[in-house]
């Protein structure tokens, strides 16, 4: 099974054309990508830092610079809400404005005469990340011997309230497939599939309108269902492989479209990853549109630009889709994997009942796993050792699909983290 269908609430975010807000007083740099919180910070506070500047660079095992989106003064070190749900440390820098890089930024007329040694160092330096979620470093995924056959560009995007790579797509299309085409060049990979939704008539309209040229890009649509856009169901409906850990054993890479963008203006103009454009959305907004903003931007601030809340008394903000997002403070700030901020009246847990025992938590689970068991024996380690929680992909529709309104995911959430300590 690839999923299910679920409502939803696109079209509320695209009534309007995207806008551009660059001008914070302030940004708030999370110090971390992904999970990886161990930091160098190469900063202090009084410290002028250009955009662009590195001004921290994760420890671990991937090295991922950490990079000033403006420039301007570093004023001061604060703990902030971050995608993951969880507070961060971030540098906080007072924006002058001036939108100063350090050097002249040369625009390379070819971006498909890039070697790949001189590609990698590019996505390196640039910070460029998975910016579906994953933060995964992207230079990792062409940093290997397998003979990549088959980039796979994820443009599903299938969680019902985010367009945020709806409107990269329909307002950086020819950059886009610009992009692709070099990747192919310069990594020696045989074609690229571009997954969008088989409902998505106005993306596929943009995308045969340039695509002509590019005879190795091909369009797939896939179901419109629920979580199509996981890699493993891309790879599973388009090349009909299934792989144990990543794509790479099928010869294939997976990567975001958003990300692919981030690649271009990289290879284009070596400009590193400081902004992206998050979908600012849910019920509870007066005017829901999609955004560019850099990184750092308090998402209450961008809130505010864009009109506010209906009601500001009984806010739930959401960071991400409401079926894999977070729920998240107000002082959340946009990072590079921060695709949507949803904001919903608050739930109501008076309808909560007992579990039914009906197991549609297991049917739906695309992990094979049991979730209704894994609640049951979240406390009990030897038993979750075989129930396997950290297989779990967070996709959330155990807790959507469950009559009695229990949140499934979290309690598997729970599991994963017992069962690491
Ligand atoms: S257990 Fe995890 S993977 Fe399975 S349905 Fe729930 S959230 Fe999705
Ligand atoms: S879907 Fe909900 S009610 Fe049904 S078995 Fe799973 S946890 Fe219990």
């Amino acid at each position: 099974m690839l999923g299910i269908k679920i409502p939803k609430y696109k079209s509320i975010s695209l009534k309007k054309d995207f806008i551009e807000y660059k001008s914070p007083d302030k940004v708030y740099i999370p110090l971390v990508n992904g999970y990886d919180t161990d930091v160098t910070i190469l900063v202090k506070k009084g410290e002028y830092v250009y955009k662009g500047d590195m001004i921290g660079k994760t420890k671990g095992l991937f090295r991922v610079p950490i990079i000033s989106s403006v420039s301007g003064v570093v004023s001061d070190f604060q703990e902030m809400s971050y995608a993951f749900g969880d507070t961060v440390k971030c540098v906080v820098i007072e924006n002058d404005k001036n939108d100063n890089y350090k050097e002249d930024k040369e625009i390379k007329k070819n971006i498909s005469d890039y070697t790949k040694e001189e590609f990698i160092e590019i996505l390196k330096d640039s910070g460029i990340v998975g910016m579906g979620g994953s933060s995964f470093p992207t230079y990792v995924k062409y940093e290997c011997d397998k003979k990549i056959k088959t980039l796979i560009i994820n443009a599903v995007e299938c969680e019902p309230y985010i367009t945020a790579d709806h409107t990269i797509v329909k307002n950086k299309c020819q950059e886009i497939l610009e992009t692709i085409d070099a990747i192919l060049e310069i990594n020696n990979i045989d074609e690229a599939i571009i997954a969008i939704k088989n409902t998505n008539t106005e993306l596929k309209k943009y995308l045969d309108d340039f695509i002509g040229t590019y005879l190795n890009i091909k369009v797939c649509l896939v179901p419109d269902l629920y979580p199509m856009g996981w890699e493993r169901n891309l790879v599973k409906y388009i090349k009909k492989k299934q792989y144990e850990n990543i794509p790479i054993e099928c010869n294939i890479i997976v990567n975001n479209v958003s990300t692919i963008y981030a690649m271009y203006e990289a290879l284009k103009y070596k400009k590193p990853l400081t902004e992206r454009i998050v979908t600012i959305t849910g019920d509870l907004l007066k005017d829901p549109i999609n955004v560019c903003v850099p990184i750092g931007t308090p998402v209450k601030e961008i809130i505010d630009v864009v009109g506010g809340y209906k009601d500001s008394n009984k806010i739930l903000l959401v960071a991400g889709g409401p079926m894999m997002g977070k729920t998240v403070s107000e002082n959340l700030v946009v990072s590079a994997n921060l695709a949507c901020v949803l904001a919903l009246s608050e739930l109501k847990n008076d309808e909560l009942i007992n579990c039914l025992r009906c197991g549609k938590c297991v049917e739906v689970c695309p992990s094979k796993l049991s979730p209704v068991l894994i609640k049951d024996n979240v406390g009990n380690k030897e038993r979750l050792k075989e129930l396997l929680p950290n297989r779990c992909i967070s996709c959330g529709l155990c807790s959507y699909i469950c009559p009695s309104k229990i949140l499934v995911r979290e309690y598997v959430n729970k599991a994963k983290e017992n069962i690491k300590n």
